[in-house]
């Protein structure tokens, strides 16, 4: 099958860092990649250039037949919105508006009504878990629910890929472990396909496939070319 997103030959610098330096990468519909490796070695950087976040030097990414790397800003953010979940390591979620509120942001930036996207907000709640904090601010929360949140609001525009960055490393590991399988089940329901950036064996065993990436490097063994 061909891949959903796939990138070939990715070449990134920081000034005169190498973040990438002829990185390939593939995912199908539905599969959970977990990307390994030492800190430093290009994860973020690869998943922020798979994620249509940074420009990468060299190399081309296409996403479901449209080449990423051609599109405009407005383009890539419009498909961003559309297509794409984020989970982060931290703050992530804004202080201001309460859990249901946050939820709903993404539904809302796409022109949903207020009133039916907080239905849709309390029903993802409600399957992480976490719905008696709808309600609530995120400073009121635990880390753990407030992971939970974050994945709710990756997950209620029903995305198509969700970019998942190290969406544990702020937790303990029964709470860590709650998230992956929470986020893992949501992913294989609603059919999304996930990136996730790990340094710890035991949140990546949760992925279908792993990869390694060494000095910005990684060899995507099942889709050589
Ligand atoms: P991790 O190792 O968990 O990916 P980092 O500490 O490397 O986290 O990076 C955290 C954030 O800071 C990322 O958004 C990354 O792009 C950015 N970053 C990393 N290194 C630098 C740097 N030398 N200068 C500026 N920003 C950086
Ligand atoms: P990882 O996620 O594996 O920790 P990163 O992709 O964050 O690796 O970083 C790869 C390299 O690029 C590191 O040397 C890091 O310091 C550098 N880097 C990442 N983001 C930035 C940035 N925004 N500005 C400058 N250097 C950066």
């Amino acid at each position: 099958r061909v891949p959903l997103l796939r990138a070939i030959g990715l070449d990134k610098a920081y000034g005169s860092t190498p973040a990438l330096a002829g990185a390939d990468f593939s995912l199908r519909a539905g599969e959970v990649v977990a990307v390994m490796g030492p800190s430093g070695s290009g994860k973020s950087t690869l998943l922020h250039c798979l994620a249509g976040i940074v420009r990468p030097d060299a190399g081309t990414i296409t996403y479901d037949g449209r080449e990423l790397t051609a599109l405009s800003d407005t383009a890539r953010s419009a498909l961003r919105r559309t297509d794409f979940g984020f989970v982060f390591q931290f703050g992530q979620l804004v202080p201001e508006l309460t859990c249901v509120e946050n939820v709903a942001l993404p539904l809302r930036l796409n022109g949903e009504k207020r009133k039916s996207a907080e239905a849709r907000a309390v029903e993802w709640l409600a399957r992480l878990e976490v719905d008696d904090t709808a309600a609530k601010r995120p400073g009121e929360i635990s880390g753990g629910q407030g992971q939970r949140v974050a994945v709710a609001r990756a997950l209620v525009t029903s995305p198509r890929v969700i970019f998942a960055d190290e969406p544990t490393g702020a937790l303990d590991s029964l709470n860590g472990e709650r998230v992956m399988r929470l986020l893992t089940d949501a992913s294989r329901d609603t059919g999304a396909a996930v990136v996730l950036v790990t340094h710890e064996a035991r949140v990546a065993a949760y992925s279908d496939r792993e990869i390694v990436v060494r000095d910005g490097s990684v060899r995507d063994a099942e889709w050589a070319v």
